[in-house]
């Protein structure tokens, strides 16, 4: 169906911008007053240099000006910044009044988001920090799975202002929001849902400063799944809950890899269908690149930290609910953790290897109960963290409504599933009392 087709949507609303930006952004520009318009060259030159392997700014410097003009930019410019940390690469753009070749201004980009300007005077060298100015918009997306999530994402042609690695970025968050409730690289089906709504900071060349999902739904097999972003205390401490206020952490994450460091390299035989997989093997393998990070999907202590056979370098973790998990084929481990160290969920153990017996760089991940009896990771359901505190409800059902409305402002999106029944049931459970 042609409406069908149109599954992918994507406007971008630019709102709140001038707010942050105006704020922050000292004024730079110079005065002119008003002039009657002449015709003549321009006054300065510009050339752009960036920083070679090993060279220091006082090293870039030799021979455009003195010993002493240097050593006066250089007190000027470590007002903001080091001269002896600036990365190769770093881009210098030198202002030259065009007809002495008299170095009049230098900016230098510390980093993305600020630019040291310094500049000559009678008395020497003065500096400022100039930062680029940013605007806050929210980016609104919402398409079907064709093929694989992520070229469903970063394919998504609406997208096409969003630069290719904020786009990765994107993908990234959406596996945090729902890496306990979602294996991203073994549960997501052809014809599955996604949409959401993400407040980015954004550079005047398009690339985001920072950005943070408000709120997302995706539909996996049939079964909705919902984050939405609580902060009641507005310190960036907030967490994502589902929409009856349950938080979406679980015990244990689904998978001890980040989606994006997973290869699908794997022939798609080896995983489907992941049941049968799952008896064969009693495990679930992850085709990852050399070195890939391993997380430790739960709370834990490490019982096993050694050379195991066949599974080569092994780490076990006991967990507090009476559940073992295993990692195998190890590279090597990381050196913080040691047998009988406690680690967090998330916390990385290890990296990703081919040792012991496997034929390539894959992670094989197990899970057990204490007698040994094997379990499907993906059927594991704890919950982990609390629901929205009981103080904070009335916030919450009111951010609650502003963060699914931004979902279903997507033309086509249609209501958010479960949210309506979710109102009646509240309804109900309030007439009865
Ligand atoms: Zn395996």
């Amino acid at each position: 169906m042609a409406r069908e087709r149109l599954i992918t949507k994507l406007w971008t609303t630019v709102a709140l911008c001038a707010v942050l930006t105006m704020s922050c952004v000292p004024d730079t520009t110079p005065d002119a007053g008003s002039l009657d318009a002449v015709y003549a060259n321009p006054s300065e030159q510009v050339e752009l240099l960036s920083l070679g392997q090993d060279q220091t700014l006082g090293l870039l410097l030799d021979g455009i000006l003195s010993a002493n003009d240097q050593a006066a930019l250089l007190v000027a410019f470590r007002e903001y910044a080091s001269p002896r940390r600036m990365p190769a690469g770093t881009e210098l753009v030198f202002h030259y009044l065009r007809d002495d070749q008299w170095l009049r201004s230098l900016d230098v980009v510390v980093n993305a988001d600020e630019t040291v300007r310094l500049t000559r005077n009678d008395l020497g060298w003065h500096s400022e920090l100039v930062r680029i100015p940013i605007y806050v918009d929210t980016l609104l997306a919402s398409g079907k799975i064709e093929t694989v999530l992520w070229s469903a994402v970063v394919n998504n042609e609406y997208l096409g202002d969003v630069p290719f690695e904020d786009r990765n970025s994107l993908i990234d968050e959406l596996d945090q929001v729902f890496q306990w409730q979602v294996d991203f690289s073994r549960q997501i089906r052809v014809g599955d849902t996604y949409r959401f709504a993400f407040e980015r900071e954004v550079r005047p060349d398009g690339s985001m400063r920072s950005g943070r999902l408000l709120s997302a739904e995706l539909v996996n097999s049939g079964t909705p799944y919902h984050a939405i972003w609580f902060d009641p205390n507005k310190d960036g401490e907030g967490s994502y809950f589902d929409l009856e206020g349950n938080s979406v952490r679980r015990a244990f994450l689904l998978k001890p890899l980040a989606y994006r460091r997973i290869s699908s390299r794997y022939s798609p035989s080896r995983l489907h269908p992941i049941l049968r997989t799952w008896r064969a093997h009693r495990g679930v393998d992850y085709a990852a690149d050399a070195g890939a990070e391993i997380m430790a999907t739960s709370d834990g202590v490490v019982t096993h930290r050694a050379w195991k056979g066949s599974f080569g370098n092994t780490v076990e973790i006991q967990h507090p609910n009476g559940f073992v998990t295993r990692y195998a084929h190890l590279s090597s481990f990381r050196s913080e953790v040691q047998l009988g160290s406690r680690v967090r969920q998330s916390e990385i153990i290890g990296y990703v290897g081919m040792t012991g017996q496997a034929t390539g760089n894959h992670l094989h991940y197990e899970m057990m109960k204490r007698n040994g009896e094997h379990m499907d990771p993906l059927a594991v359901d704890l919950p982990a963290g609390d629901p929205v505190p009981s103080d904070d409800q009335v916030q919450w059902g009111e951010e609650l409504i502003t963060r699914v409305d931004l979902l279903e402002s997507i033309p086509g999106a249609g209501p958010v599933i479960g949210l309506g029944s979710l109102q009646s049931q509240g309804d109900e459970q309030g007439g009865a009392q």
